[in-house]
C-alpha cells in the first residue's frame, strides 16, 4: 500500500470509530430517557419520549454523516443543505414514532418500534447519500445495498427489543451498543457496495455545505446531545432525591409504632417500581398480617394489644436491611418492600426473616404469648407490571397463607389467587345485589309424609347476576358470610318471606335460613321482631332454620338469641342435621321444634344399609326427645316410602316440589297435591292431601 493510501485508511478507520462512538454515547443517553419514559405515564411519558428521540435522533444524524464522510475522507465533497436538515428531522421523527410504538404493551410492540426506527435510519442514509456531492462519480452494488438495508432493519429491531424487554440491568446499555454496532456495520456494508471514481476536474456547486462544515455541525450536535443528556440526568437525579427526601419526611407518620405509614409506603412503591423498571431489576411487595390478634385485644384489652404491636414493629424493624422497607398499613397489618436481585429466594428470604421475628414469645402483662404472622408476597414485574396490582397480589397471597396453617408464607400464584380475585369481585357485586333487585326468593314446599299435606315452605335465596346468570346460594352464601354482607341479605330474605307469607301467598309455615354470622349481631331477635310487626305475620307462622355451627361458634350468645326468638313464638329448626357435630349436647341445650335430616343420608336410601341405620337412629333420637324430623332431599318414591314407614314426620324434596318463584308457587302446590293424591293410596291410608291451615 502506498503511504498516502495508508494515511487515508487510518483516517477512515478513525472516522468509523468516531461515528460508532457518537452513536454509542448519544443512544446511551437516549436509552436512559427511553427507560424513564417506560416507567412514567401521561404527559411526563411524552416528555421523556421526546428527550429520548432528540438524543438518539441527533446521535444517529451525526453518525450517518460521519460514516458517509468515512467512505473516502480524502475526497473533495459537500452536502445539500436541505438534505442535511431533512436527515435530522427524519432521525428525530423516526425515533419518536419507534419509541412510542416500542413502549406500548401489545405483542411484538418493541420489535415493530425497532423496525420503524430502522426504516427511518435507512431513509436518512438514502437522503444523506442523495444530497452528497463529490468531485467524481459513485457506483452502487445492488446486493450490497440490500445487505445494508437488512442489517439496518434487523439490528434496530434488536436494539429496541433489548431496551424494552430487559432481562438484566445491562440490557439498557446493550441497546445502545447494538445501535452503535449497526451504524458501523451499515458503514462497512455501504463501503463494500460503493465504488468511487474521483474526477479532479469536477467542481462542487457553491450552495452546497462543504464536508468540513458538516463535520463541525456534527461535532456541535454531539456536544448538544451530551450536554442535554447530562443536564436532564442531573435534573432527574435531583428531583428523585427530593422525592426520596419527601418519602423520608412522610416516613415516620405512624405515631404508635414509629414505622412509615400507608402513604409513605405508596410513595415508596411508586418510586421503587419506576426504579426497578428502569434498572431492570425485581421488586417484591409483602403483606404481613399478625394471626389471631383480635383474641389478644379481647383477652388483654386494647392498650396491651397496642404495646404488643409496638414490640412486633420494633422486632421487625431490627431485621430490615439495605434496599428493604417496612410500613404499617393499619391495625395488625404491615407492608414490606424489597428491592431484590433477580432471584425469587431473595423475596422468600425476606418473608422468612419476618416470620422468624415471631419465633420468640412476646410478653403481655407478664405472660408469655406466642404470635405468628401470615405473609404473602408478589414480585414486580414477573407477576404484574402494574404497581397497584402488585400490592393486591401480595394481599391475595397473604389471605391464602391465612387460610393455611398459622404463620404460613405464600408467594402469589396466578392460578390460585385469580380465583380469589374473582371471588372478591363477586363479593363486591353481592354487596349491592339486593339494591339492584337481582335477588329473589324461591320457595320449596314441605309436606307431611304420612298424609301428603303441605305444611309449609322453605325460602331459598336466588341471585340473578347481570353477567354470570343464576348463581347458586351454595356459592354466594359462604361469600356473603365472609364479607358480612349476609347480615343485610338475611334481613332482606326475612322481610320478603314474612311479607309473602302475611299476604297469604305461602301455605302454612314459612321457613327462613339464618346464617351463623347473623348471630354475631346482638339485635337479631329485635330485627326479626320489627319485621314481624312491619309485615303483620304471626310469629307462629315463622320458622328459622339454624345449623349446628351457629350454636357452636358462640354458644352462650347463640342460645340466648334462640331463646328470645322462641319466646316470641317463632319455631326453630335444626338444619342439615348429621353433617356437623351432630352432638346430643346441642339437641339438649335447646328445645328445637324440628330436626332437618340432611339430604346426604336421604340420597342413599333405601339401598345403603349404613345410611338407613343413621336415618333410623336420628328418627329414634327425635322421637325420644319429642322433636319431629323433616327429611330433606327426597327425590324418589322409594325414599318417601322408607321414611314414611320409619315414622319420619315431614319431608321436602324434588319428588314433591322443586324450589320455585312466588309466581309459580300456586302451580307447584297444585302439582304436589295432585301427585300426592295419586300416590298416597299405595302405602298410606291417609286422606287426600290438602293445604294445611295456617
Ligand atoms: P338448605 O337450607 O339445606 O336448603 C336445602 C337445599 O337443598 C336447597 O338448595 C334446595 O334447593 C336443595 N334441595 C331441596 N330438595 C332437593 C332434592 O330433592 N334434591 C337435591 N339434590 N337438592 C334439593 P339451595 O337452594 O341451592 O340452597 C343451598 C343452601 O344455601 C341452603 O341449604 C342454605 O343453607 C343456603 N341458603 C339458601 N337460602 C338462604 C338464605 O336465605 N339465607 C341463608 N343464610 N342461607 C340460605
Ligand atoms: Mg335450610
Ligand atoms: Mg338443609
Amino acid at each position: 500500500m502506498p503511504p498516502d493510501t495508508v494515511i487515508a485508511f487510518a483516517y477512515h478507520q478513525i472516522l468509523v470509530v468516531i461515528a460508532g462512538s457518537v452513536c454509542l454515547f448519544g443512544t446511551w443517553v437516549g436509552m436512559r430517557h427511553f427507560a424513564r419514559a417506560r416507567a412514567t405515564e401521561g404527559t411526563t411519558r411524552y416528555g421523556w419520549l421526546f428527550m429520548a428521540s432528540v438524543g438518539t435522533g441527533a446521535a444517529l444524524w451525526a453518525s450517518t454523516f460521519i460514516s458517509i464522510l468515512a467512505l473516502d475522507p480524502s475526497l473533495n465533497s459537500a452536502f445539500e443543505p436541505f438534505a442535511t436538515g431533512a436527515v435530522l428531522i427524519v432521525a428525530v421523527v423516526a425515533c419518536l414514532v419507534g419509541f412510542e410504538i416500542g413502549s406500548r404493551h401489545f405483542t411484538l410492540a418493541p420489535e415493530l418500534g425497532g423496525l420503524v426506527m430502522g426504516s427511518g435510519i435507512l431513509v436518512m442514509h438514502v437522503i444523506a447519500l442523495k444530497g452528497w456531492h463529490i468531485t467524481g462519480t459513485v457506483q452502487w452494488n445492488v446486493y450490497g445495498v440490500v445487505m445494508t438495508f437488512v442489517l439496518g432493519l434487523g439490528l434496530s429491531a434488536l436494539a429496541v427489543n433489548r431496551a424494552n424487554r430487559p432481562v438484566t440491568r445491562w440490557c439498557r446499555h446493550g441497546a445502545a451498543i447494538v445501535l452503535a454496532f449497526m451504524i458501523c456495520a451499515m458503514h462497512y456494508a455501504m463501503t463494500a457496495s460503493t465504488t468511487l471514481f474521483p474526477d479532479p476536474s469536477a467542481t462542487l456547486a457553491t450552495y452546497l455545505i462543504p464536508a468540513h462544515t458538516v463535520g463541525i455541525a456534527v461535532v456541535a450536535a454531539v456536544l448538544l446531545v451530551m450536554g442535554s443528556g447530562f443536564s436532564t440526568y442531573v435534573i432527574d437525579l435531583r428531583s428523585r432525591t427530593e422525592s426520596a427526601n419527601r418519602i423520608h419526611q412522610l416516613s415516620f407518620n405512624d405515631t404508635m409504632t414509629g414505622l412509615p405509614n400507608r402513604i409513605a409506603f405508596n410513595e415508596r412503591l411508586a418510586f421503587d417500581t419506576a426504579d426497578a423498571h428502569e434498572k431492570a431489576h425485581k421488586l417484591a411487595a409483602f403483606s404481613i398480617d399478625v394471626d389471631g390478634f383480635k383474641d389478644i385485644n379481647d383477652v388483654f384489652g386494647h392498650s396491651a394489644g397496642d404495646l404488643l404491636l409496638i414490640e412486633v414493629a420494633d422486632r421487625m424493624r431490627r431485621t430490615i436491611g439495605p434496599g428493604e422497607f417496612l410500613a404499617r398499613q393499619s391495625g395488625d397489618e404491615f407492608l414490606g418492600l424489597q428491592v431484590s436481585g433477580n432471584h425469587p429466594h431473595d423475596a422468600h428470604g425476606f418473608a422468612f426473616k419476618i416470620a422468624q421475628v415471631f419465633a420468640q414469645p412476646f410478653t403481655v402483662q407478664g405472660q408469655p404469648v406466642r404470635l405468628s404472622a401470615s405473609i404473602g408476597y408478589s414480585i414486580f414485574p414477573t407477576d404484574t407490571p402494574e404497581r397497584d396490582q402488585l400490592l393486591s397480589n401480595a394481599k391475595l397471597a397473604m389471605h391464602r397463607a391465612k387460610s393455611k396453617q398459622r404463620g404460613s408464607i405464600c408467594m402469589y400464584s396466578r392460578e390460585m389467587d385469580d380465583t380469589a380475585r374473582a371471588r372478591r369481585a363477586l363479593a363486591r357485586d353481592l354487596q349491592t345485589a339486593a339494591e339492584r333487585g337481582e335477588l329473589s326468593l324461591h320457595y320449596q314446599l314441605q309436606t307431611s309424609l304420612a298424609d301428603g299435606k303441605i305444611c309449609g315452605a322453605e325460602a331459598l335465596m336466588r341471585w340473578q347476576h347481570p353477567k354470570r346468570g343464576m348463581i347458586s346460594p351454595a356459592e354466594f352464601i359462604p361469600l356473603a358470610e365472609e364479607t358480612g354482607a349476609i347480615v343485610l341479605l338475611g334481613e332482606w330474605a326475612m322481610r320478603t318471606a314474612c311479607r309473602d307469607a302475611a299476604e297469604g301467598k305461602i301455605p302454612g309455615t314459612v321457613a327462613v335460613n339464618l346464617s351463623p354470622v347473623q348471630f354475631s349481631r346482638e339485635d337479631l331477635a329485635e330485627t326479626i321482631h320489627a319485621i314481624l310487626l312491619d309485615t303483620g305475620l304471626s310469629p307462629r307462622r315463622l320458622e328459622v332454620e339454624v345449623t349446628e355451627s351457629t350454636i357452636m361458634s358462640d354458644q352462650t350468645r347463640g342460645l340466648h338469641i334462640l331463646r328470645k326468638l322462641k319466646a316470641m313464638g317463632i319455631s326453630v329448626a335444626m338444619d342439615d342435621f348429621g353433617t356437623g357435630y351432630s352432638s346430643l349436647a346441642t339437641l339438649h341445650a335447646f328445645p328445637f321444634d324440628k330436626i332437618k335430616l340432611d339430604q346426604s343420608f336421604v340420597k342413599r336410601l333405601p339401598g345403603d344399609a349404613a345410611a338407613a341405620a343413621i336415618v333410623r337412629t336420628v328418627l329414634a333420637l327425635g322421637a325420644s326427645l319429642g322433636i319431629p324430623v323433616l327429611a330433606e332431599g327426597i327425590e324418589t318414591e322409594a325414599q318417601w316410602q322408607f321414611l314414611a314407614g320409619e315414622g319420619c314426620a315431614k319431608g321436602q324434596g324434588y319428588l314433591f316440589a322443586r324450589p320455585v318463584g312466588l309466581a309459580q308457587l300456586p302451580a307447584a302446590i297444585d302439582a304436589a297435591a295432585r301427585f300426592v293424591r295419586n300416590d298416597t293410596a299405595e302405602f298410606t291410608d291417609a286422606a287426600a292431601p290438602a293445604v294445611a291451615a295456617a
